[in-house]
This record gives C-alpha cells, sequence and structure tokens, in this order.
C-alpha cells in the first residue's frame, strides 16, 4: 500500500512554526504585512485570495485586501504596486493571477520590489535561485520540497523527474530540488516518449494542468509522486473514467457536480511507494509557504 504524503499535516506545522516566529518579532515591535491584490470578480481568485487573508489572521500577520475592479488599466496597477512598494507596513505583495487580459501581467510582476515578491516571481529572485541563494522561493515548489523532507524522503542522490517547465512551478521546482542534490531531468509537451523518461524517477513531480495525465504505466513501482495539479472536473464520464466506485468522490460530486483531481490518474498512486494526495497534499502548503515567506521578507528587509 502506498504511503500517503499528508499536505494537510504538514502545513499545520510549518503555520506552527511561522505563527511562533510572528510571536517573537511581535515582541520586538515587528508585524509582518501583507497586502493581496485582487482583480475582478473569478470566483476561484476570490477563494485563494480569502483563505490567504484568513490564514494571515491566524497565524497574527497584518494583511490587507486590495480589490482594483476588472476594469483597471495596468498604469493604475503600477501605481498601486508602487503605493505597496513604499508602504513600511507591508512586507509581502501578493498579485492573485490571472490578471484581466489587458493588463500588462508580466510589467506588473516586474515592478513588485523583489523584497516583496513573496510569491516569488521576480526575475531577480528566479535568479538568486539560479544562483543558489534563494531569497524568495515560489511557494508551491517550496512547499514540494518541504513535504520530501518532512516526510522524510531521500532527495539527494535520487533522480527527479519534473513533467512541467512553467516558471511558477515546474522549473523553479527542478531548480530546489537540483540543490537538494537531486539528479534532475525536466520534461515538457515536446519530450520524446515521457513514458520511458517518467519511469526512471524516483521522485516524479507532476505539474502539467491535465487531468489524470500520468498513468500507471509511466511510474517506476515504489517511487515517490508529487502531483501539483489541481484539474476540477464536472463532466460524469470523466470523473468515472478516475472515480468508479469512491464513495467518497460520489457524494462530493453529487453534491457539489464537480471534484478536484490532479495531473495523476488516481491508479498510478496504486504504483507509487507514497504520493501526495489532491487534495489534501501540495495546494495546502502553497498558503503555508506564502505565510512562511512574508515573515522571511519582514525579516530580511529589516536585516535579520
Ligand atoms: P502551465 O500551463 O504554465 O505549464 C504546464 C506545463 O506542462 C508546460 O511546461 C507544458 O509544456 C507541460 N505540458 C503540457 N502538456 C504536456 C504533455 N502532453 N506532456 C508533457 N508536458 C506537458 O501550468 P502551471 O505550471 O502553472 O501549473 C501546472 C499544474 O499545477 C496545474 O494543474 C495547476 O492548476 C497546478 N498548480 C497548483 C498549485 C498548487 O498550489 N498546488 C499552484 C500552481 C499551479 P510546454 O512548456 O512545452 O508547453
Amino acid at each position: 500500500m502506498a504511503r500517503i504524503l499528508d499536505g494537510t499535516a504538514i502545513a499545520a506545522q510549518i503555520k506552527l512554526e511561522v505563527a511562533a516566529e510572528v510571536k517573537s518579532l511581535a515582541a520586538r515591535g515587528i508585524r509582518p504585512g501583507l497586502a493581496a491584490v485582487l482583480v475582478g470578480n473569478v470566483a476561484a481568485s476570490q477563494i485563494y485570495v480569502r483563505s490567504k487573508v484568513k490564514t494571515c489572521e491566524e497565524l497574527g500577520i497584518f494583511s490587507e485586501m486590495l480589490t482594483p475592479p476588472e476594469t483597471v488599466t495596468t498604469e493604475e496597477m503600477l501605481r498601486l504596486v508602487t503605493e505597496l512598494n513604499n508602504r513600511t507596513d507591508i512586507d509581502g505583495i501578493l498579485i492573485q493571477l490571472p490578471l484581466p487580459k489587458h493588463v500588462d501581467t508580466k510589467r506588473l510582476l516586474d515592478a513588485v520590489s523583489p523584497d516583496k515578491d513573496v510569491d516569488g516571481f521576480h526575475p531577480v529572485n528566479a535568479g538568486r535561485l539560479q544562483a543558489g541563494r534563494p531569497a524568495l522561493a515560489p511557494c508551491t515548489p517550496a512547499g514540494v520540497i518541504e513535504i520530501l523532507k518532512r516526510s522524510g524522503i531521500a532527495i539527494s542522490g535520487q533522480h527527479a523527474v519534473v513533467v512541467g517547465r512553467s516558471d511558477i512551478v515546474g522549473k523553479p521546482a527542478a531548480m530546489l530540488l537540483l540543490h537538494e542534490n537531486a539528479t534532475v531531468t525536466i520534461c515538457h509537451s515536446k519530450t520524446r516518449d515521457l513514458p520511458s523518461v517518467t519511469r526512471q524517477a524516483d521522485i516524479l513531480v507532476a505539474a502539467i494542468g491535465r487531468a489524470g495525465f500520468i498513468t500507471s504505466d509511466m511510474v517506476k513501482p515504489g517511487a515517490t509522486i508529487i502531483d501539483v495539479g489541481i484539474n476540477r472536473i464536472t463532466d460524469r464520464a470523466e470523473f468515472d473514467s478516475f472515480f468508479a466506485g469512491d464513495a467518497k468522490r460520489e457524494e462530493t460530486f453529487a453534491k457539489r457536480g464537480s471534484t478536484i483531481v490532479g495531473d495523476v490518474h488516481p491508479a498510478a498512486f496504486q504504483v507509487a511507494g507514497a504520493y501526495t494526495p489532491v487534495p489534501g497534499g501540495v495546494g495546502l502548503l502553497t498558503i503555508a509557504m506564502l505565510m512562511a515567506n512574508t515573515v522571511r521578507a519582514a525579516k530580511i528587509r529589516r536585516g535579520l
């Protein structure tokens, strides 16, 4: 039976540690602060941002939600970012993506002060990560490393295969694994004979954005699978192809008309030695690492 790597427990542990740090900073008169910018009315983004703000409250981090309308221009957003860059009570700036199409996302992310870039998306932070001097690493990849380490899964010397090369997940995850002395292979949509590569993985990280894409035949028996994917499925036939006979999932699907599946087919987990479930895996770590980054940014900015 494959071991489940419990994202809920690990995220809770990290949040406890962050809360303790916030407390010790408070004793020195410092309160880390996060500004969360949410543009428009995208339902999923609203849920994400609210849960980030709520977690700040739980941990004693100051937070402020800014909600420009859908019609906001790039120039107006740039002015907002400049204001936040200059505010002394704000240590971290989070711009919830995606932004409306007419807003120049790249220009905006580049305008965030690298020292307040708690998402770790700024090219300066990508460069620091590449150079082996990570200051603020992207939250989801950092969460992947935390899950592995805190679950006692060896990384050094292991062959880690990362499927996906996005700037926010795949690439930084590969870099962090490399810094942990894994032998790293990065795969993408042009990779030839992907299954033959993924079957070599001791640690397989799936960050593709396609429901159940990694199937049993693509996994080496006993491997550790980290499933970063979050895909909402609403189609009954698709649901059945993943979860037929799973009573708990049936209940969720009947109630909500949808459920979440990762980039790994549930049957593939049975081949693994250990895996992160979806939900209940990497997703929970993302918010925990955002909190950790906010505290880290507060300390770095004050030279602590
Ligand atoms: P992107 O769409 O930016 O990147 C997807 C990557 O997968 C690309 O590099 C793409 O290759 C690769 N890919 C697509 N199709 C194939 C294929 N057939 N074979 C091999 N590789 C393929 O996605 P993200 O990195 O932003 O997100 C990946 C997943 O992680 C999504 O499900 C997303 O929802 C989830 N996610 C989860 C988070 C969490 O908190 N748990 C946070 C962020 C994302 P190419 O570059 O060649 O196009």
